[in-house]
């Protein structure tokens, strides 16, 4: 076979297998476009896991008519200029991707207005080309992206896809772990026209509220807190104690500059810091927030954007180890009583 450039469509679901992965990738990249355009309230509309429907509103600045196509394009971003833009970068997305893969292996209609348009409008793609279509909408300022039938062209993909259940079990946590980092943001997530889940919008400050919707009253009233600042380096943590162990991973959030992951490193760091102090082999419960000036962090390592790279990791993972273990240990002095071995 002669060497050919491969249609737009087929490049787009090539680059598609590396981020939609299932619905719950869908709606992590949708939101964080979301947060990305400055909205404030984001709803979510989830049909049968995810697998039927996706669609999500937002109240964020909108997407200008001339503008859509490119919103569609692969490789087109209004978040990053130069390399520099890159090295520093503040927002959630950055490769100009997921948009144009979401639209190559579902049928895609973003639809959106910005405060500057009297109107607003939509956008479609369609065949090989990906050819986009824009036709007169209405809708108020912010925008809709309703992503149907997902894998339907892409059956390989499809069959991995599990039951409704299990899919929208992915999603909600996909939303719980974005609210835990965006607490001034409202989220309404329903699943089969049924509410789910609904955190109201609470000020920055006012952060254990949120944590309290998102994984309950229980947790925050018993979690040892940690704040810390050292050489540019920001700790914010809820620490759940020895009581809280559990036996599986599902009350571990971490974050960097506010991005959720499961940085290996970060992990790492906890959980030494936990079998230090308790001994532990169960797994600890923590909701954990570090803020670092972002030329030191890397957040380009993966596709889907599930880890970052620290320049200096040694000293990064003992900072966190260590400020861990204080806390830990000083729970333990206040009577909280433990028993190590
Ligand atoms: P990226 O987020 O990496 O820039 P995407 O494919 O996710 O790439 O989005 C492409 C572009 O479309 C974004 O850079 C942004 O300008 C625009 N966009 C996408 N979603 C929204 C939204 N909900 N509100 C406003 N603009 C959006
Ligand atoms: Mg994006």
């Amino acid at each position: 076979m002669p060497i050919q450039l491969l249609p737009p469509r087929l490049a787009n679901q090539i680059a598609a297998g590396e981020v939609v992965e299932r619905p719950a990738s869908v709606v992590k990249e949708l939101i964080e476009n979301s947060l990305d355009a400055g909205a404030t309230r984001i709803e979510l509309d989830i049909e049968r896991g995810g697998h039927k429907r996706i669609r999500l509103r937002d109240n964020g600045g909108g997407i200008a008519k001339n503008e859509l196509q490119l919103a569609l394009s692969r490789h087109a971003t209004s978040k990053i200029a130069t390399l520099d833009d890159l090295e520093q970068i503040l927002s959630l997305g950055f490769r100009g991707e997921a948009l144009a893969s979401i639209s190559s292996v579902s049928r895609l209609s973003l639809t959106s207005k910005t405060p500057e348009q009297s109107e607003a409008w939509q956008a479609s793609c369609e065949g090989r080309e990906m050819d986009v279509s824009i036709v007169p909408a209405a809708h108020p300022d912010g925008t809709t992206i309703d992503v149907a039938d997902l894998f339907y062209n892409t059956p390989a993909r499809r069959k991995f896809l599990r039951t409704e259940k299990t899919e929208y079990q992915h999603i909600e946590d996909v939303v719980k772990r974005i609210a835990l980092s965006h607490p001034q943001v409202s989220f309404t997530l329903k699943h089969n026209n049924k509410v789910m889940r609904r955190f109201a919008a609470v000020k920055p400050e006012n952060q254990a509220q949120r944590l309290a919707q998102v994984v309950g009253q229980k947790f925050v009233d018993n979690a040892t807190t940690l704040m810390l600042e050292h050489q540019g380096m920001k700790i914010q943590a809820w620490l759940g104690n020895h009581t809280m162990l559990r036996s599986s991973n599902d009350c571990q959030f971490s974050f960097v500059n506010y991005r959720g992951m499961r940085d290996k490193l970060i992990l790492h760091a906890i959980r030494q810091a936990y079998e230090m102090s308790y001994g532990a082999v169960e797994q600890p419960a923590f909701v954990f927030y570090l803020n670092v000036d972002p030329k030191e962090v890397d957040v380009n390592v993966h596709p889907a954007k599930h880890e970052v790279r620290f320049q200096q990791s040694r000293l990064v993972h003992d900072f966190i180890c260590k400020a861990v273990y204080d806390a830990l240990c000083e729970d333990v002095g206040s009577g909280a009583a433990v028993s190590t071995n």
